[in-house]
């Protein structure tokens, strides 16, 4: 079996549905097709749940009145037979009379995730009615009945494997499985999301509970990028990553993988395929267990990080002291990220801010601490990076950017710098010239 999930854009317009349906046919695999919300839609739907909010009935009325017609028109000219069209058209309606009875009633975090998750449902639905109509027998499956992790952060893919093969059962078989992205089900049962970006994170947690062949991501773009193409021009596509390479460079940033994608299968070792649903020739990106080549693979930024820096004389030749620091961020569950130390001081990043209020007021008690926000860590990845020919050139940002922290040897496969947000694109596009373009042995 094999897990394939579109993203998004590939599910964005009559078109690409079509272009996904292609993609669909190309093997006679059985598979279960992960689809995301349309482009734009869950954006529309986080704009629609602060309405909630604040109880603004006209504006939800009118979010709810576009998000109708953006379906209609989809399936105005998706689906050819009449009745059928009608009876979508009505089928969409009624989806969104019940988003019109949810936007009524209190706002909770359960009511947030089902407002969020409403876009998946919508375009699964419409898709495997249009895959039916053109004879391609399917079957739709409700993700909010199977994908029971508990634990967004560490799945309990056992109870998903157990759900979804129940699911499966007492369903006719099918050779061809549509369900949506994004969708959970928490500790307590009820619905979450897997956060934005999630239905990455929704294909490989099914591709473990599945013990699928093989997972397939179909984006806009023909794999993972040696840097980030929305801000550095001249970047390729990397043919090969391993688990390590690619989650190091999903945790840090490259918007194309959901942060947690890879961890549901690093121990299955089922692989992980990048593909371009605009250029389905094109051999995108494999992720695995396999290391074709050690040495540099790729950069990318992680934004939002807060550095801070807490000193301390009391720390000068005495133990126990960054016992005391840790133990005050995993009190308020903050994970930290980069560390840095000298002898007076230590400097570390967080992402989570919620609760940098209380750490700062119990650090205060016995050092010195300067928080500063709007940071970008930026992180050169690769199997041994550290020992690659060209890495040093990494350090010549020091002479252009001012540069608050650098980890090195913290692993054999990852270099980090932390920067201010705003010299994140020179710092990606100068380390891009000389990392890569300047040894164009290195690119690939
Ligand atoms: P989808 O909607 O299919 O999930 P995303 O927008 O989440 O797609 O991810 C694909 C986008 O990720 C690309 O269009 C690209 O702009 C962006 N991106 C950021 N960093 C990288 C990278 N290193 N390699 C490839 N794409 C990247
Ligand atoms: N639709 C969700 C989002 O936009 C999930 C996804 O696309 O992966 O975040
Ligand atoms: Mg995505």
């Amino acid at each position: 079996m094999k897990i394939l999930k579109f993203g998004g854009t590939s599910v964005g317009s009559v078109e690409n549905l079509h272009r996904v349906k292609d993609i669909l046919l190309n093997d006679d695999d059985q598979k279960i097709v992960v689809c995301s919300a349309m482009s734009g839609v869950t954006d529309q739907l986080v704009k629609l749940v602060a309405f909630i909010k604040l109880k603004d009935a006209e504006a939800i009325t009118r979010n709810l009145h576009k998000l109708e017609s953006k379906h209609i028109e989809v399936v105005e000219t998706l689906i050819d037979n009449h009745e059928l069209r009608g009876d979508l058209k009505d089928g969409i309606s009624g989806l969104i009379t019940e988003m019109m009875d949810l936007s009524n009633q209190e706002y909770s975090e359960v009511l947030n995730a089902k407002v969020l998750t409403f876009g998946e449902t919508l375009l699964t639905y419409i898709f495997s009615n249009f895959l039916a109509s053109t004879g391609v027998t399917n079957r739709l499956i409700r993700a909010q009945d199977f994908m029971f992790v508990d634990n967004v952060d560490n799945p309990n893919i056992n109870k998903v494997s157990k759900k979804l093969h129940k699911v499966l059962e007492d369903n006719e078989p099918a050779h061809i499985y549509i369900t949506q992205g994004f969708v959970c089900r928490d500790h307590l049962n009820q619905i979450n999301t897997l956060k934005r970006g999630g239905s990455d994170y929704t294909a490989t947690i099914i591709g473990a509970a599945m013990d699928a062949d093989e997972i397939q991501i179909w984006t806009d773009i023909d794999g993972l990028h040696n840097n980030d193409p929305r801000f550095v021009e001249g970047t390729n596509p990397i043919a090969h990553l391993t688990y390590n390479e690619a989650a190091e460079l999903a945790y840090f940033g490259a918007k194309i993988l959901h942060p947690q994608t890879v961890s549901p299968v690093v121990g299955k070792d089922i692989p992980v395929l990048l593909k371009n649903t605009f250029d389905p020739e094109a051999p995108g990106t494999v992720i695995s267990n396999k290391t074709y080549r050690k040495g540099l693979k790729a950069i990318s930024a992680k934004d939002g990080i807060t550095a801070i820096k807490i000193k301390s004389n009391r720390m000068l030749m005495t133990h126990g002291y960054l016992r005391r620091i840790f133990e005050v961020f995993d009190n308020f569950r903050t994970s930290i990220d980069m560390i840095t130390t000298s002898e007076i001081a230590i400097s570390l990043t967080i992402d989570d801010t919620t609760y940098i209020d209380e750490i700062v007021k119990e650090i205060e008690g016995y050092a010195e601490v300067t928080v500063d926000y709007n940071h970008s860590i930026i992180c050169v990845v690769g199997e041994s990076v550290i020992n690659d020919k060209y890495s040093h050139k990494l350090f010549e940002i020091l002479n252009y950017i001012p540069v608050r922290m650098i980890s090195y040897g913290g692993s054999n496969n990852n270099i980090s710098i932390l920067v201010e947000t705003k010299d994140k694109i020179p710092t990606l596009r100068f380390l891009n010239e000389k990392l890569f373009l300047t040894h164009q042995e290195a690119v690939l």
